[in-house]
């Protein structure tokens, strides 16, 4: 696969020592997969998404959904921008339609997007070929290639097997938030024989698991390497938080001084953090989390001194 010009990725991504009492004090050592640093404009694991499936769009119009918070969406718009590339975004919510765009969203429009609003139950089903070609139809994007939602389909797994052969022989345990679980999914499958992939779901529900064995079956053939989820993490539900999370995330940006990405990889450190303390992993282990994304907005400059 080549990757496009304005696309062009820093891989493998830095993998970073973090030097964490929380870690050591059980005999653990901790590392950050930098994966937020591959691309300025195309974040983390939307990188490694999305690439493989420009390249099988051919130079078709790209057109994708999400909700209105959705980084895939942004990572879209922007490689629309980059490539000169025609997006358009099918965003779940006809309510927003006629409201003022949130910042996400604007920046969505900014790069060029353009977004179509559809009511929750036409979004819901989506994946049926009737409600499909009628969304497209509506959107203007026939003729378009669809990204599905998130981004996870066949192509975009494979592409994150690159993700886990990066880190073999590095980490005994690989740990990344869940949305659609494709990047576990592909990440799994890259690992060595002795490697086990950990996903800290951030979406409320237990259903992923079938999920991400079907995104395996489709880019693999079966279910492929070690993997298993740990529900307990989603702190109520996609895009929910909690005063004691946010004081966490903030914490670990003092301490590492990693900006920490707050929809997916606070729950994913958090959950981390807490496995450590209950003795979950083995003495001597050594723990790779996986950075997939920034902050977005990301957080203004300190401001100079005066
Ligand atoms: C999209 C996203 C994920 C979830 O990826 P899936 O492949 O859908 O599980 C995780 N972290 C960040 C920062 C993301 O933007």
């Amino acid at each position: 696969m080549t990757s496009p010009g304005p696309l062009a990725p820093r891989l493998p991504s830095p993998l970073q020592e973090a030097r964490d009492p929380r870690f050591e004090r059980h005999g653990l050592r901790l590392l950050l997969k930098r994966d937020d640093l591959i691309h300025p404009h195309l974040v983390g694991n939307k990188w490694r998404k999305l690439v493989p499936n420009i390249a099988a769009a051919g130079g078709r119009p790209l057109v994708t959904f999400g909700g209105a918070y959705s980084n895939h969406l942004r990572a879209t718009a922007a490689a629309g921008r980059l490539l000169g590339l025609p997006t358009t975004g099918v965003v779940r919510g006809q309510e927003l339609a006629g409201r003022p765009l949130n910042p996400s969203l604007a920046r969505c429009a900014a790069d060029g997007m353009r977004l179509h609003f559809v009511d929750r139950s036409t979004y819901r089903r989506k994946a049926e070929p009737e409600t499909l070609a009628g969304i497209l139809r509506a959107a203007g994007a026939e003729g378009a290639y669809v990204v599905p939602e998130g981004g996870s389909n066949a192509e975009a797994v494979r592409g994150c097997r690159a993700l886990g052969a990066e880190l073999r022989g590095h980490a005994e345990v690989v740990a990344v938030a869940c949305g659609t679980g494709g990047t576990l999914a592909g990440l799994a499958a890259g690992l060595a024989a002795d490697g086990r992939a950990l996903g800290i779901p951030v979406l409320k529900g237990g259903f992923l698991e079938a999920g991400i064995q079907t995104l395996q079956e489709r880019a693999f053939g079966a279910r492929t390497g070690v993997w298993s989820l740990d529900d307990r993490f989603h702190f109520g539900g996609y895009a929910r938080t909690t005063p004691e999370l946010e004081a966490f995330a903030r914490d670990f940006e003092q301490r590492h001084a990693l900006p920490v990405e707050r929809l997916y990889v606070a729950k994913l450190l958090y959950g981390l953090v807490t496995l450590a303390e209950e003795g979950a992993f083995a003495r001597g282990s050594t723990i790779a989390a996986v950075v997939t994304g920034r902050p977005f907005p990301e957080s203004p400059p300190a401001a100079p001194e005066r």
